[in-house]
């Protein structure tokens, strides 16, 4: 008999899937080669007493993924919301919130950023001095201490599948601490289905909410490769590009030294981001297309 269900955790190929009735049951793909992600609605069948076997993963509405020079490593499927996490300590990188906000554009995922540890305020200037770049694009900035009160991040949360991302550091698991009064159950159930009992940190973990909702954490990253992205997914990932897009003098121009490029003009006269423009020029070397 054929059961549905979604994934709360992958490690390897090991998956923990949660059914229906809420209960969850180890699984294994049945191909060799397909891979999933937190987040994946998948058929599947008994195998076992406690384990079964997944057949099917069924269409995605988006997937979140970054890849290197050698593979891709799926991060969530079916996410309306990318949470992106930053601390006023320690420092954050700013090119990594552009490329994860750039994975999100390319897969028409929202995203919002959160800056956390905003009690610790003498770090405060210097964070939102760092974020301005992306308050003028009009990314949501929700300030936010995980040790205190984290209601207005609730609200952001309520109806969406939400992925939180960020830097080891930035208070990631005390926030999922503070938002899901459960989630040291299910880190443990995890545990014991996909590690026999060692524990690791390294799963992506999908986490319910009320009504519907649900929040797949990611592990600390420190980079997020966009090899797989093609010319012109970057260019759609880089809103502040769109009033200029159409304006450059060549049809397939690059915006790096041509003549008449629009953006390039923009840059120069201040209205784009001459550091996101750089991440831009330097994420179009490395695709793969
Ligand atoms: P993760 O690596 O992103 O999961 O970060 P953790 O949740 O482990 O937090 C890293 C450190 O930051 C821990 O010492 C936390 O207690 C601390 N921390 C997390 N949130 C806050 C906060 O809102 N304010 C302050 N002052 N410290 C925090
Ligand atoms: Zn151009």
């Amino acid at each position: 008999m054929k059961l549905e269900g979604t994934v709360v955790a992958a490690h390897g190929r090991h998956y923990l899937i949660e059914l229906a009735d809420g209960s969850t049951l180890p699984c294994f793909p049945r191909g060799k080669k397909s891979e999933l992600a937190c987040g994946d609605r998948v058929q599947l069948e008994r195998s076992g007493e406690a384990q079964g076997v997944i057949d099917t993963i069924l269409p995605r509405s988006s997937l979140l993924y970054r890849s290197n020079e050698f593979r891709q490593k799926l991060s969530a499927a079916n996410v309306t919301l990318a949470v992106l996490v930053v601390a006023t300590e320690p420092s954050f990188s700013d090119e990594l919130v552009t490329r994860c906000l750039v994975a999100a554009e390319s897969q028409d995922i929202k995203a919002l950023i959160v800056l956390n540890k905003c009690d610790l305020i003498e770090r405060l200037p210097d964070a939102e001095a760092a974020l301005s770049p992306f308050t003028r694009l009009g990314y949501s900035i929700l300030h936010l201490s995980a040790l205190g009160e984290v209601d207005a991040l609730r609200t952001q949360l309520a109806g969406q599948t939400s992925v939180l991302v960020g830097q080891s550091g930035m208070g990631k698991s005390t926030l999922v601490n503070a938002l899901v009064p459960t989630a040291g159950a299910r880190t443990r159930e995890i545990s014991e289905a996909l590690d026999s009992g060692r524990h690791t940190t390294t799963h992506a973990t999908l986490y319910r909410l009320p009504d519907g909702a649900a929040l797949i954490d990611s592990p600390g990253l420190q980079e997020f490769g966009l090899h797989h992205l093609s010319r012109s997914e970057l260019e759609h990932g880089f809103r502040e590009y769109r009033v200029w897009q159409g304006h450059c003098r060549f049809r397939n121009c690059r915006h790096d030294r041509e003549p008449g490029c629009a953006i390039r003009e923009a840059v120069e006269a201040g209205d784009v981001d001459a550091s996101r423009h750089d991440t831009f020029l330097r994420l179009c070397q490395q695709s793969r297309e």
